[in-house]
């Protein structure tokens, strides 16, 4: 059996043919097009026609929000999908095999859970902390949707009052730990940062001692990991896997994140929490949405 995992972003579509046990056996990726809502989903059938699509499956990820009532996504960093019925027109171009559509965060998670670090783990959260901040949840060994389908956007939690975020809230993980938005912080504050600095020049500023640089990763880290041990507190989690480009900074973040999930997940059934690096670096997407197909067990329940 061999299925077909797509994963739908901002900047790039990736999709690759994924085996039973969860390898990738080919796989590609294109720039995200812009133009018409048509233009964009004209990326997606290119990419199923280069590869070899004899699948028994096709699972779809896609950043959100996303609206699996209706099949529809409508993600934030593509502006001509508002509603696009994604999983209609995929089905479309696999017309006898089962179609299935979550959001990239819970494929996320299903894809650590399936391959990578969560293997074996009932009820994780899965996090990518990159240019934006996302994740997913598992639940008693199953993707979970809540009522949309975008449960587990820990992103937009609160940890703190201020500053203010786009998404219309205060003190979001998002807005205090994403890879630009340290970098802007850092800036802010005095760091002396090289033309183009990104979250890479950051950490290596961070490696030679930099204080500002320090500070910026240890605001990033406080604020996931004040929202891990809010998550794990409510959903009673053994596990949280972090990716994304700033997770490659390592100690640097994994640092402040184990420390303040240390002082704010104090209950005992917390308290043995751990706090794990991805091990896919750029595979989880792909793996988690063939999850969908290759292993009903896991797959969210579509909300009604
Ligand atoms: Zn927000």
């Amino acid at each position: 059996m061999a299925y077909l995992g797509i994963d739908v972003g901002g900047t790039k579509i990736a999709a690759g043919v994924v085996d039973s046990e969860g390898t990738v056996l080919d796989r590609l990726q294109v720039p995200t097009p812009e133009g018409t809502a048509d233009a964009v989903f004209a990326a997606i059938t290119e990419c199923v026609r280069q590869l070899d699509t004899a699948v028994d499956g096709v699972g779809v990820a896609s950043a959100g929000p996303v609206d699996l009532r209706a099949g529809t996504v409508s993600p934030v960093n593509i502006a001509e999908w508002r509603g696009f019925p994604l999983r209609d027109r995929v089905a479309e171009l696999f017309p006898h095999i089962p179609v299935e559509l979550a959001g990239d965060g819970v494929c996320m998670a299903l894809g650590e859970h399936w391959t990578g670090a969560g293997q074996g783990v009932a009820d994780l959260l899965g996090l990518v902390v990159s240019t934006g901040v996302g994740g997913g949840l598992v639940l008693g060994g199953r993707g979970y949707p809540g009522r949309t389908g975008n449960a587990g956007h820990i992103g937009h939690m609160a940890v703190a009052t201020e500053p203010a975020c786009p998404c219309g809230g205060l003190g979001c993980v998002e807005v205090r730990a994403s890879g630009p938005n340290i970098v802007a912080w850092a800036k802010a504050q005095g760091w002396a940062a090289p033309a183009d600095a990104d979250g890479k020049a950051l950490a290596d500023g961070a490696r030679a001692g930099d204080e500002i640089a320090l500070a910026a990763f240890a605001r990033s880290g406080q604020a996931v990991g004040m929202a891990i041990a809010a998550a794990a507190v409510l959903f009673d989690l053994e596990l949280a896997i972090v990716g994304g480009g700033l997770a490659q900074a390592g100690d640097l973040l994994f640092d402040p994140i184990r420390a303040a999930v240390a002082t704010h997940a104090k209950l005992s059934y917390v308290s043995d929490l751990r706090v794990v690096a991805a091990e896919h670096t750029k595979d989880a997407g792909i793996v988690g949405a063939a999850s969908l197909v290759a292993r009903p067990a896991t797959t969210p329940t579509p909300p009604e």
